[in-house]
């Protein structure tokens, strides 16, 4: 079946209309109608082969919303008309160690990246959502019970939201904890929202004087222009907890000082260029540690999406038609963001 997308045919090539083949469900797939696909700053990284090994074309996005249109005839769990969502992994081996634990994400065979992962359907390689429909293992769908009306807010929890949920969990934020959320972007903002519905004492660290109050707003008990060294100083030695969602290269040593001792400063930005070296003798000194997180099984991406329908939690977005997704691009790369693009899937028709 032919489905219209946007991609990018080269790292330096914008995106552009494209039409690309779905395959037919197998007994096993759904079909999904996507409505709308949340921007994450991995697409721009992907892209533009910031991380290498990008195939083109590439068709990105991994925060996929929609309505089931066909399922295949050993589909039990989902029907047509169903609303639902489709993060970042479409298949993994289902076998290993991981896999049997609900860690899909860190499957040793390697999961399938809802873009660019290796697949038998044209052309070799996943694309993702910004296409009118994609065709996925019944597995790696997720069940939405929002309002219908909050459908393309719930887009962006599908990366962010369990990107930024999955660590809180993994590092127990909660009541009595302090914990930090570093840059105010897509996931940044989602950390906010989800630390201070955890419970915990959450504390925005954001480069951007600008959104201040919108931390505030979002949730944050404290907000730290990272910045400004007198501001951070005075949170010296203070964390259980600090989430860094930062794209870009920089001094983690400006974070790790403000960890208690057995404090973690847990890494999910994913720059282009490696950050400095860390001092290690500040990490010797007071037991902390440096830690990655790479988003969240399914079983725990399902608890997210019913966390936040039960919390009333969304991300905040800013809709966009996929003709402007080079403009989203050149925004986000400037922390330009309130706080998360959502494609309006219905523009790809035009
Ligand atoms: P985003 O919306 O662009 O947000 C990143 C934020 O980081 C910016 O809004 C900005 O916030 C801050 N920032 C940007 N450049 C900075 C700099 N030079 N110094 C300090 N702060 C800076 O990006 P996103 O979609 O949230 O993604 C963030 C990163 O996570 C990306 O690298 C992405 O690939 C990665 N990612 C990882 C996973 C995973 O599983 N580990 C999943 C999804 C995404 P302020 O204006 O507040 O400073
Ligand atoms: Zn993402």
């Amino acid at each position: 079946m032919k489905t219209k997308a946007y991609g990018a045919q080269a790292s330096d090539k914008s995106l552009e209309p494209m039409d690309i083949e779905r395959r037919p469900p197998g007994p096993h797939d759904v079909q999904i109608d996507i409505a709308f696909c949340g921007v994450c700053h991995s697409d721009l990284h992907t892209v533009r082969s910031e991380w290498g090994g990008t195939q083109y074309p590439c068709v990105p996005g991994h925060e996929i919303v929609g309505h089931i249109s066909a399922v295949g005839d050993q589909v039990t769990g989902f029907k047509v008309g169903d609303t639902v969502g489709v993060g970042c992994m479409v298949d993994s081996c289902q076998h290993c160690g991981s896999c049997s634990e609900g860690l899909e994400q860190f499957c040793e065979s390697g999961f399938v990246g809802t873009y660019n992962g290796k697949t038998p359907d044209a052309p070799g390689h996943t694309l993702g959502g910004y296409s009118q429909q994609v065709v996925v293992n019944d597995r790696f769908v997720l069940k939405i019970h929002h309002p219908e009306d909050q459908l393309a807010a719930v887009a962006p929890l599908l990366c962010a939201g369990i990107t930024t949920y999955s660590p809180l969990r993994h590092w127990g934020a909660g009541p009595g904890k302090k914990v930090g959320v570093v840059g105010i972007g897509g996931l940044g903002h989602m950390g906010i929202k989800l630390a201070h519905a955890m419970g915990a004492h959450t504390v925005a660290f954001t480069t951007s004087e600008s959104k201040r109050q919108d931390a505030h707003d979002l949730g944050a008990d404290e907000v730290v222009i990272s910045k400004n060294p007198e501001d951070m100083a005075r949170h010296a030695g203070s964390f259980d907890f600090i989430l860094n969602t930062v794209a870009a290269s920089h001094d983690l040593d400006a974070y790790t000082r403000l960890l208690k001792r057995d404090g973690t400063l847990c890494l999910v930005g994913v720059p282009e260029h490696a950050h400095p070296s860390p001092n290690i003798g500040q990490l010797i000194f007071g037991r902390r540690a440096i830690a990655g997180s790479l988003i969240g099984g399914i079983a725990e991406t399902q608890e997210m999406l019913d966390f936040c329908a039960e919390h009333g939690i969304v991300a905040d977005i800013e809709m966009i038609p996929a003709q402007k997704i080079d403009e989203a691009y050149d925004r986000m790369q400037r922390s330009d963001v309130k706080y998360r693009f959502v494609i309006d899937n219905g523009s790809l028709a035009a």
